[in-house]
């Protein structure tokens, strides 16, 4: 399991191994959590909540899904733009191609410039989209007006909370529920 790091303040930071939260809770670097106590470490040995529960036995250090951490907040890192990979937009496109609107597992999915790059278009979550390898060969280095394909669907640049979602491997409800509230209506991981 991953936990999600936020900043004192409650902005997303980082999805951070139980382990490298563990560091955290035992230098006291743990503002505040969310979520009820998903996992016990005990003397370096990893138990399941609710599996071993011996008390006053050596420490034990109770891992929440989500944890906020002391310190200062930099600001830089909330203003940036997510960095754009093709896991992410196809997370962000649902694994569909804008073109022909087939959902396809990742390996038959390409990053579309919607600007072909060799004519200036930048490789931007603006101007990338996800298409079919078929659809992406097919429109090869032509605008959609020219190549008379339409998308079915917009670009847009993911927000941090969104970001977060994109980049999490398996993430658990209380996490969801918690970056979710966040994102905004109009994206697609709400549908
Ligand atoms: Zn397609």
């Amino acid at each position: 399991m991953e936990v999600l790091q936020l900043d004192v303040s409650g902005r997303p930071q980082a999805w951070i191994s139980a382990k490298e939260a563990a560091v955290l809770y035992a230098c006291d670097g743990v503002a505040w959590t969310l979520g009820d106590a998903c996992m016990v470490l005990r003397g370096g040995v990893q138990h399941h909540a609710g599996v071993q529960r011996r008390t006053g036995l050596q420490s034990r250090i109770e891992v929440h899904p989500i944890i906020a951490v002391r310190g200062s907040v930099p600001s830089r890192a909330w203003r940036q733009v997510p960095a754009l990979s093709n896991h992410k937009l196809f997370v962000r496109d649902r694994h569909v191609c804008a073109y022909c609107g087939n959902q396809c597992p990742p390996d038959e999915l390409t990053r579309e410039h919607i600007q072909p790059t060799s004519r200036g278009g930048l490789d931007s979550w603006m101007n990338c989209i996800t298409a079919c390898r078929g659809c992406n060969g097919h429109k090869a280095n032509r605008t959609p007006e020219e190549a008379r394909m339409s998308l079915l669907y917009l670009p847009y640049v993911p927000s941090l909370h969104e970001d977060m979602i994109l980049r999490g491997r398996r993430i658990l409800a209380d996490q969801m529920e918690f970056l979710l509230a966040s994102v905004p209506r109009s994206s697609r991981l709400h549908g």
